[in-house]
């Protein structure tokens, strides 16, 4: 069998063309801009890469962006004085802090601080109770993205067996609640999980979300099953120079799977598209207007 590739660079620009079309709407009917606004503590050099184009494809969308950049030394209490001071403005629809912060900052205080309707990472503990209640709530980007593709291949997924692999709190428990909430009966696995290529056999999804290059052969995928492959890693190649690889062995679980997403390519672009559809639905919610049902879980 040869897989059907899931084009997440195509999906991400139709699901941005939504969330334009509806940005535009809201300006014409209501004269309402969506603002994202993006927190950058230190120069990380990936993470100034992240808020760069984050910021580029939030105002392609026809939202406003607001770029913060703090000091690498920047105190707790300014952090924390900023995010109120976002949190208080309605020109803010969403809040993002890019991660990792520096180590003299408590990212878990951080990120609660951020008002939970504006979280547009979901990753407040409010909108990590929702979602695992199974209650509208913000939806943590890369693991929606998931949800969408997987939609979108299978229609229904109701009864589907699903191993997600990957047990992080940005990743693998949300997904794996995403999954539940569309039926599918769910496992996740982990660094602990006994016998993980007799588990990873039973799925008819596999999300693997571990950051370990190629760890998953094609002989782990049932023919047919549909393999998601969250993984960034940067391996060498032989003739010199680096490439990005996923969790999967690409090619030989393309020759078993039913479709598989490529990195680069996949999952990576559907990230920055659902942060710019959860802003969109954090704008509509604040404004009680109808949301986009196709752009949320
Ligand atoms: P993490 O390090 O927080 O979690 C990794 C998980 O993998 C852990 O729960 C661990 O238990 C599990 N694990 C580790 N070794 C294992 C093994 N041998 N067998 C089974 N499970 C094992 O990572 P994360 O933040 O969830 O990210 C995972 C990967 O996804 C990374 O490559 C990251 O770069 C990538 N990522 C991509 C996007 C995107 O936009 N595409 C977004 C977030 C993360």
């Amino acid at each position: 069998m040869t897989a059907t590739i899931i084009d997440g660079k195509a999906f991400a620009a139709r699901v941005r063309g939504q969330v334009a079309e509806h940005v535009a709407r809201l300006k014409a009917d209501h004269d309402i801009i969506p603002g994202l606004a993006v927190v950058l503590v230190g120069e990380d050099p990936a993470s100034q890469v992240y808020v760069r184009s984050k910021g580029r494809m939030t105002v392609e969308v026809g939202m406003n962006s607001f770029e913060h950049k703090l000091e690498a030394d920047t105190s707790e209490t300014d952090l924390l004085n900023l995010i109120q001071k976002l949190n208080n403005d309605p020109q803010v629809n969403g809040i993002l802090v890019q991660l990792p912060l520096p180590g003299h900052l408590d990212e878990d205080l951080v990120i609660n601080t951020i008002a939970p309707e504006k979280d547009v990472d979901g990753f407040h503990i409010s909108n990590v109770g929702l979602l695992g209640t199974g209650q509208k709530s913000m939806v943590p980007c890369t693991p929606l993205g998931c949800l969408m593709m997987l939609r979108e291949h299978h229609g229904s997924l109701s009864g589907k067996e699903a191993v997600v692999i990957g047990r992080s709190n940005i990743v693998g428990k949300p997904m794996a609640q995403l999954l539940l909430g569309d039926s599918c009966t769910v496992t996740i696995a982990h660094s602990r999980t006994r016998d993980l290529p007799e588990v990873v056999r039973r799925a008819d999804i596999v999300v693997a979300a571990v950051g370990r290059p190629q760890m998953v052969p094609g002989d782990w995928i049932k023919p047919g099953a549909t393999v998601i492959d969250v993984g960034i890693n940067r391996i060498d190649k032989v003739d010199g120079g680096t490439r990005l690889v996923g969790d999967a062995d690409y090619d030989s679980c393309a020759a078993t799977a039913g479709a598989i997403t490529p990195v680069p390519g996949g999952v990576g672009p559907m990230t920055i598209a659902c942060l710019l559809a959860n802003t969109l639905t954090a704008t509509c919610r604040a404004n009680n207007i109808n949301e986009p049902e196709n752009l949320t879980a």
